[in-house]
């Protein structure tokens, strides 16, 4: 079962709930965590996991051959990224940052003088969970070690074409996939490309909003997101008691979304947040039987597949 963590604006604490979530359903359950919010993806700096990098993200890059390149500017005028900079009368030369990949200026140029490079435009990482008693992480067990794996990915500084990046990271998680029951996918804040590819095929999304008008205002964006692209939702509110509930109540009874958990503004969560835990460690531990519940309900997950984890 896939399952998303979203939120319409940054800082709702999206991110706090996916870990939360994560550890909490690898106590029992094979679970994978994928931080596609490649822009600044935090998911292992609040779970103090120490990331080893997988693979370096590549994509297609123009090279100009200036022998047989005639400066007729066909290759600027096909490109919609801006990528190629043509001046009347001399070559074209490439902003790379700017390059998205997409092949077209190749096959536009009529003299056959664009080949084939490559850039790299981020890269995938991994990690595991530690058994850190000095940070109060008394809960990681081996079995929890064991049955956790973070993967991460991030864009390279300056690169435009991060959803590419968010596609190759879901593409390295689903090839994992098969050993784990369970995959929560953190995506990036708003309603823009990269939170769409994260968003693909999921089972069930958690929307993460604030009581605040500001919060409610997001929150409609992307359930309106959700509901075009036919997913399931769910509605967690942060910081529940430092607003107005009946902002996000009136919004969520109008869309027919449930309200799922409320989080209160708790002195705690920050402590677990600065010291590197899990923040909403107890907070969650209803949602996730919930979610397991309604994942056998739903055929998402069998009692044979449960019964793989007990004796692999
Ligand atoms: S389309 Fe080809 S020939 Fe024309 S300017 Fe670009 S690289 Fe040169
Ligand atoms: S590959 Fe696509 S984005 Fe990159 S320069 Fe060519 S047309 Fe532009």
């Amino acid at each position: 079962m896939r399952i998303a963590v979203t939120g319409g604006k940054g800082g709702t604490g999206k991110s706090t709930v996916a870990t939360s979530i994560a550890f909490e359903m690898a106590k029992v359950h094979r679970t994978l965590l994928v931080d596609c919010d490649v822009e600044c993806p935090d998911d292992h700096l609040l779970l103090s996991i120490t990331r080893e990098k997988v693979k370096d993200v590549e994509t297609f890059l123009p090279s100009f051959d200036q022998e047989t390149c005639q400066k007729c500017g066909i290759c600027s005028q096909t490109c919609r990224q801006n990528a190629v900079v043509f001046v009347t009368g001399e070559y074209p030369f490439l902003i790379p940052e700017q390059c998205n990949g997409c092949g077209a200026c190749m096959l536009a140029c009529p003299w056959g003088s664009i080949t084939e490079d490559s850039q790299v435009i981020g890269t995938i990482y991994q990690g595991h969970l530690e058994v850190q008693e000095s940070l109060g992480l008394e809960g990681v067990t081996q079995g929890l070690v064991n049955n956790f794996l973070l993967i991460s990915g991030e864009v390279a500084v300056g690169c435009e074409a991060s959803t590419l990046v968010v596609n190759a990271t879901r593409e390295y998680a689903s090839q994992l996939e098969d050993d784990y029951l369970f995959t929560v996918i953190d995506t990036a804040a708003g309603t823009h490309c990269d939170v769409i590819s994260a968003l693909m095929d999921t089972n069930l999304v958690l929307a993460v909003s604030e009581p605040t008008p500001l919060g409610k205002h997001d929150l409609e964006l992307i359930l309106e997101l959700l509901e075009k692209m036919g997913l399931d939702a769910k509605i967690i509110i942060n910081r529940a008691d430092l607003g107005s509930l009946d902002l996000i109540k009136t919004l969520a009874d109008e869309k027919g979304v449930m309200i799922t958990l409320e989080i209160p503004y708790k002195k705690e969560i920050l402590e677990n947040y600065s010291r590197g835990v899990p923040a909403l460690e107890g907070l969650v531990s209803d949602l996730v039987t919930d979610l397991v519940e309604e994942a056998l309900q739903d055929d998402l997950v069998t009692v044979e597949d449960e019964m793989k984890e007990e004796d692999p």
